[in-house]
């Protein structure tokens, strides 16, 4: 009997005792690959013995010193880490989630354009399928509408515009350029139709993680998404909550883009799991408009800039920059798409492998030729989950792909840390799982 609000009060769920490396182990003494992160978390696998040190340093030292009397030394320390890698970002805020760090970025945007006069730029543009949160502003621009479904009455009305989804809405004969063109114009006619003067922000997740599985956007399309802001001094916003902080094989995403945002959000791997921590990062016009402007930025939250989640975060980022992680995670992205190209070369039912680093999606598909998806009632995604489950893999499958109904796909997040033969093993064993749902219709 638990007196825990599950999420899903009617699953009997393991109970994780202990973590080591890519593996988590339960009560029982089972053990499961962490091919996932959980939900794309835990870059530097588990228990690692660097960041439990620099943990109980801190916790000696100082644990939380509200932001609004004292500044601390972790947060001041990891700010200058992030901006000084970052694609021209100035300044940090921190805070516990990510979804709670999109709410700030969404009230800073509003702000900004306040503090230069022109507050009837209220209006968020976001994208259809993308995810940005769970709390109801983060909700509210969310283009999933699976997620928002129960929740409509209660959230704001948003603009959304279609996805970065080569594999699907790439037209024939059109160049990779020219879809991102056309998707820009798109941004441009929906700016124009709204009117530039009510457009705070265009919002995206740089690359798609949960509610597509990993889709990167094509060469180019971030940049004509800049020009297009650019032209109306629309904010352009990122959320790196899940493909942030070397994920992607870049410490922040859209440095392979080419693109500098006004505002990015991180979370996640910001501090690996250790503890939670997220990040809000803004261009020094952003804030030099706001010190010279009310002098006030208007969030006030108990754990803003927190002493020891900075020190975590700190030490989780130092330790993938000083360990050159993020070229094992290029490499070892690469050897992952490269086996399961060759393991499912001529699977039925594998449309795509797709993805950046080690953030890696596969979407299932009922007619290759066609991309015709599955139906929605066969729930594939929690068939693949079931079976991964049997033969301790964490994956992260979902439904819902293509606009939050149909289509199906398995998202992929290992560790940093994962060698070559961790990458095998889990290609082996996902190659089994797919077998036992098609092949050997393993209930
Ligand atoms: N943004 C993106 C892209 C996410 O994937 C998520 C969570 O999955 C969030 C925001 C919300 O983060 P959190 O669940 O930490 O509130």
């Amino acid at each position: 009997m638990t007196h825990v609000f599950r999420r899903d009060p009617n699953a009997d769920l393991p109970v994780a005792v202990r973590g080591d490396g890519i593996y988590l182990f339960d009560r029982e003494g089972r053990r499961y690959l962490d091919a996932c992160g959980g939900v794309v978390v835990s870059s530097l696998g588990h228990n690692h013995p660097r960041i439990i040190d620099a943990i109980k340093r801190q916790v000696d030292r100082l644990s939380y010193a509200h932001a609004g009397a004292f500044a601390n030394e972790p947060a001041e320390e990891l700010a200058d880490f992030l901006t000084q890698r970052s694609p021209g970002l100035a300044y940090a805020y921190f805070l516990s989630g990510g979804s709670e760090i999109m709410e700030v970025a969404l009230k800073t945007a509003y702000q900004y354009h306040l503090e230069c006069g022109a507050s009837e730029r209220s209006l968020v543009i976001a994208r259809r399928q993308n995810y940005h949160g769970s709390t109801l502003g983060a909700l509210s621009i969310t283009g999933n509408a699976q997620r928002r479904s129960i929740f409509e009455p209660l959230l704001a009305r948003t603009p959304l515009v279609s996805p970065c989804y080569a594999y699907r809405d790439q037209r024939l004969g059109e160049t990779e350029v020219d879809y991102g063109q056309r998707l820009a114009r798109e941004l441009d006619e929906t700016i124009l139709h709204l009117g530039p003067d009510k457009v705070a922000a265009f919002v995206a997740e740089t690359v798609v993680g949960s509610t597509s599985g990993a889709v990167p956007p094509v060469p180019g399309y971030f940049r004509a998404i800049r020009a297009v802001c650019d032209k109306y001094r629309v904010l352009l916003m990122l959320d790196e909550v899940m493909c942030g902080m070397g994920r992607t094989g870049s410490l922040f995403a859209c440095l392979d883009d080419g693109v500098e945002p006004d505002i990015l959000v991180a979370g996640k791997g910001l501090a690996a799991g250790y503890v939670p921590v997220s990040a809000m990062l803004v261009t020094r016009r952003i804030h030099d408009a706001i010190k010279s402007g009310s002098g006030s930025l208007r969030n006030g939250q108990t754990f803003v800039n927190h002493p020891l989640a900075c020190a975590t975060a700190l030490e989780v980022q130092k330790t993938i920059a000083e360990e050159h992680l993020v070229d094992n995670v290029r490499d070892r992205g690469q050897q992952f798409r490269a086996l399961l190209s060759e393991a499912f070369a001529e699977h039925p039912h594998v449309g795509d492998i797709r993805g950046r680093g080690l953030f890696t999606g596969v979407e299932l598909v009922d007619d290759r030729p066609t991309k015709r998806p599955f139906p929605a009632r066969r729930r594939l995604h929690a068939a693949i989950k079931t079976a991964a489950w049997r033969r301790g893999l964490m994956i992260y499958p979902m439904g819902g792909t293509i606009d939050g109904t149909l289509g199906d796909h398995v998202l992929f997040a290992p560790p940093f840390i994962s060698t070559k033969h961790d990458i095998e093993t889990i290609t082996e064993t996902f190659a089994d799982v797919v077998k036992d749902v098609f092949d050997r219709s393993v209930p």
